[in-house]
């Protein structure tokens, strides 16, 4: 059991406002494996005030990149060495198979918060231009106060994407973690003190939405960071732009995995199984549609629903374990009632269904629906669980077509046997990423969304620049 009763505010373990707690339960054994305060506005008040003045009163701002890299090189090296007890954590709290949890909740924000340490010292903080009358330095500087607010399904990845780029670029951090997955952010908190993070500089304030509407409202607030559906996205959204306050936005999902004729199935369906499935189907990018040319419908519905079948479902600390339990009761509820309009729709249940695989755990069977048209809910609407909806198509154009007819525009990617060719159809996918014969999030390079997934870009060297604000500073000849 672990029991927080203190808020991570001006580097110090600070003493909530209220008395209201919030209890994470365990998704295998549905018991409380944790209990943290429930953040409420007068605890933004105090995290928004301390993070203020680390920001107006430094020394982070005014510190040189390579200075802050230093310390965040710190991070990152306590990070590298204790990734295990982090997998080992987020496991416990939301049911990630600790397979994926060890890359994936654990290794990957390592990765990010390290990419982010290194690119301070190749960046360009600032450049010397001719103006018209003179020599301008273009320099770039923090955007000041940062709102970092995160889901529960990738809860480390998800927080590091922003707080890593806003610390290197000088920024000061209030991060609000979703009340399902808020005790991994503890464990960041105690190895930031470790580093020696200044006081202020990085706050943690575990609390549900209306603290979050809250705090992305708060006048000492310069940028929200947003993570999360996009319901949630669209009211954030609205609200920063009455205030004419920047925002990064990175949404919902509903990818499609496109296997042209030439595709070796074997190896496709091997892919899939980790792009389709990671994290028990709650990850933002999975891809969800299956997009199979008639042609070979049948042999891509077998191969598809033996592997989906077949997957290992139970205890996600379990080392063979391939689905874990849906992270929390409502998910589960909300995944089966997307199995039931899937049935009365009128999809083919190829495999799994509403049985669920264990009597206790939040789990549910992983299913594919097959005969699927791209009009049906279940192949418009996120699921954020392990439900598969195969779609055939006739010819790569209307393949292109369907993989396009979406609300959102996140990820996607082509199999085939004609790597260049599957990088010429990538290319006609209206969304921020799509691989061919793999499905991956490079530290190094963009991810974010067209339409409905989001606004603005994550990693990469466009992951920091939307943390800084750039600046002219003209001069006579
Ligand atoms: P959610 O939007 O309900 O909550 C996400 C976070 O935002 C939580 O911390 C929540 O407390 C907070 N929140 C919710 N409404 C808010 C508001 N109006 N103002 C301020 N904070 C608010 O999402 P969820 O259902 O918990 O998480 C799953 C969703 O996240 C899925 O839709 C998924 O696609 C999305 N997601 C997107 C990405 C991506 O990068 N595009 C990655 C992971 C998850």
């Amino acid at each position: 059991m672990r029991e927080h009763d203190r808020l991570f505010i001006g580097g110090q373990w600070a003493d909530p406002a209220g008395t209201g707690t919030i209890e994470v339960v365990s998704p295998h054994t549905e018991e409380v494996v944790g209990r943290v305060p429930d953040g409420t506005e007068a605890d933004m008040d105090a995290a928004v005030d301390a993070a203020r003045r680390a920001f107006d009163g430094g020394p982070w701002p005014r510190m040189t990149p390579a200075e802050r890299a230093e310390v965040l090189g710190r991070l990152s090296a306590i990070y590298a060495e204790r990734q295990q007890s982090m997998a080992d954590l987020v496991t416990e709290e939301m049911g990630s198979p600790i397979l994926f949890s060890i890359f994936g909740q654990a290794a990957l924000p390592q990765m990010v918060l390290q990419y982010y340490v290194d690119l301070a010292a190749s960046f360009t903080w600032e450049d010397e231009r001719a103006g018209m009358l003179g020599p301008v330095t273009v320099t770039r500087e923090p955007i000041g106060v940062v709102a970092a607010i995160y889901p529960w399904n990738v809860p480390q990845f998800t927080l590091m994407l922003k707080l890593a780029p806003a610390l290197v670029a000088g920024c000061t951090v209030v991060a609000k973690p979703s009340p399902e997955a808020p005790l991994d952010a503890y464990l960041l908190a105690e190895w930031a003190r470790e580093a020696g993070l200044p006081d202020g500089v990085l706050n943690i304030v575990p609390a549900g939405r209306e603290a979050g509407a809250y705090l992305v409202a708060h006048p000492g607030v310069d940028k929200v960071a947003f993570t999360g559906s996009t319901a949630a996205g669209r009211s954030i959204g609205a609200v920063c732009g009455q205030r004419l306050r920047p925002v990064t936005l990175e949404l919902g999902g509903k990818s499609a995995a496109i296997i042209l004729e030439d595709a070796d199935l074997a190896a496709t369906v091997e892919g899939l199984k980790m792009a389709a499935l990671m994290n028990n189907g709650e990850a933002c990018a999975a891809q969800t549609r299956i997009l199979a040319p008639r042609s070979r419908y049948d042999e891509v519905a077998g191969a598809l629903a033996a592997m989906v079948g077949d997957l290992v479902v139970g205890d996600p600390a379990d080392y063979g374990t391939e689905i874990g339990p849906m992270a929390a009761r409502r998910q589960r509820e909300r995944v089966e009632g997307y199995i039931r309009i899937g049935r009365d729709e009128g999809a083919t249940l190829l495999t799994g269904g509403l049985d669920r695989p264990h009597d206790r755990g939040w789990y549910v069977a992983p299913t594919l629906f097959g005969d699927v048209s791209n009009k049906m809910r279940i192949a418009r609407e996120e699921i954020f669980g392990p439900v598969l909806a195969l779609i055939p198509y006739d010819g790569e154009d209307d393949a292109v077509r369907i993989a396009n007819d979406s609300d959102y525009g996140l990820g996607g990617s082509v199999w085939t046997a004609d790597v260049a060719h599957g990088v010429e159809v990538a290319r006609r996918i209206r969304t921020g990423s799509c691989g061919v014969n793999l499905y991956v999030l490079d530290p190094n390079t963009p991810f974010g969304g067209y339409k409905d997934s989001g606004l603005g870009r994550e990693l990469g060297p466009e992951g920091l620049t939307a943390y800084l604000e750039h600046k002219a500073i003209p001069r006579p000849a």
